[in-house]
């Protein structure tokens, strides 16, 4: 078979086997809502409703580079509990339904382990993320998902509403466990976020614990605002200012964040500016490869000139080490870790920590042949 005919082959199988995996493990999404929903919905509502209720309209925007990159994901998450599942005792993608004001709720628990302590089983849940980044960063969602899951396992723990099959019937937490496992924990639970980046770097956040009341009812209020937005996705609130997730957002299209005005005057401008980043872009790369061609010359000359600079009739330069100090959020995570303060209080000092910059003009431009709409001016820090 030719490479081209393979490569289409092993596409077409990534494909189905996400939507196969998405049928079995959370069933169709719209019918209810669950903890990534909420996390979505807490960042931008009308992101969250476009992504649950609108997928039909826009499946064709979810690229194959976003599957491929779910896939990854899930082949991590895999790699990760063939590796602890031998050693601990716990269960995958637990469920918990419940309903909230004539709403279904269906929340699915990547993993849940019991924790041997002096004075027998503890619970830890496991909210397990792999992020694009360099780093593996803890996102706001992310905070929001495993908070919700922790709350909701609190408060249903003894009622009829947890399974770990499709076709098996519901029971309280602790009965779940007995059933499954041969133990009944106590009532002690930890949330954790083990988050892989795709440069093989790997972290932890936690340990998280039950929110409080206030967190849950504001929780739920989203969960009935999602809802109904579910009839009317054009009328959701949206996230006003900059945030990160519009560029993957396949509800910018007709958001009214980004809605434009159809004008022909500045378009003389923006076809100059465009074409100035692409020559920019190209002078950068350049630039690049221009600099590592001398730092590699200079590397091999200095075996025979030693350390002094290579002189030419244009200019004269050489290759010197440097190093910055900086600081970064998971080293402060672990320090305070260390000093023994809670994920819970980590999460409350950085947040203290964070300064704003003054707002200033800032311009957005969507370019017409990377996406649907044509510009943007805000004004937003
Ligand atoms: S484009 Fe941004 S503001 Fe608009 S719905 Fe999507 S995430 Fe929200």
């Amino acid at each position: 078979m030719e490479a081209l005919k393979m490569k289409r082959l092993i596409e077409d199988s990534i494909r189905a086997h996400s939507r196969k995996r998405t049928a079995e493990t959370l069933g169709d999404r719209r019918l209810y809502i669950g903890a990534s929903d909420l996390a979505s919905a807490n960042g931008c509502l009308r992101g969250a409703a476009v992504m649950k209720f609108g997928l039909d309209e826009y499946k064709t925007e979810l690229s194959f580079q976003n599957l491929l990159s779910m896939h990854r994901g899930h082949a991590m998450e895999r790699g990760l509990f063939d590796a602890l599942l031998p050693w601990v005792k716990g269960m995958e993608q637990l469920t918990i339904e419940f309903m909230v004001s004539g709403i279904k709720h269906q929340f699915h628990l990547d993993l849940v382990i019991l924790r041997e302590e002096d004075n027998g089983f503890s619970v830890d849940v496991f909210e397990n993320k792999t992020s694009r980044q360099d780093n593996p960063e803890l996102q706001d969602s992310y905070v929001t998902q495993i908070k919700v899951q922790l709350a909701a396992l609190d408060r249903y723990w003894d009622t009829p509403s947890f399974s770990v099959r499709n076709d098996q019937k519901k029971m309280s937490f602790p009965e779940l466990c007995r059933v499954e496992l041969g133990i009944v924990p106590n009532k002690v639970i930890e949330g954790f976020v083990p988050v892989t980046s795709t440069k093989d770097k790997f972290e932890v956040y936690g340990e998280y614990l039950p929110p409080d009341e206030e967190f849950w009812r504001q929780m739920m209020s989203l969960s009935r605002q999602l809802y109904n937005s579910s009839f009317l996705p054009g009328g959701a609130k949206f996230v006003r200012g900059f945030y990160a997730l519009c560029d993957f957002c396949p509800g910018q299209f007709n958001c009214p964040k980004f809605s434009a005005v159809q004008v022909e005057t500045p378009d003389k401008t923006l076809k100059t500016l465009k074409k100035v980043e692409e020559a920019i872009e190209l002078l950068v790369t350049e630039e690049k490869k221009m600099k590592e061609s001398l730092k590699q010359y200079y590397q091999l000359a200095t075996k025979t000139i030693g350390k002094a600079h290579i002189e030419c009739p244009t200019g004269k330069f050489r290759v010197i080490t440097s190093s910055r100090e900086y600081y970064t959020k998971e080293r402060i995570r672990q320090s305070l870790g260390k000093i023994g303060l809670s994920g819970e209080a980590i999460d409350n000092v950085l947040a203290d920590a964070v300064m704003r910059s003054e707002p200033s003009l800032r311009l957005n431009i969507v370019w017409s042949d990377k996406g649907k709409k044509k510009s943007e001016s805000e004004k937003g820090g």
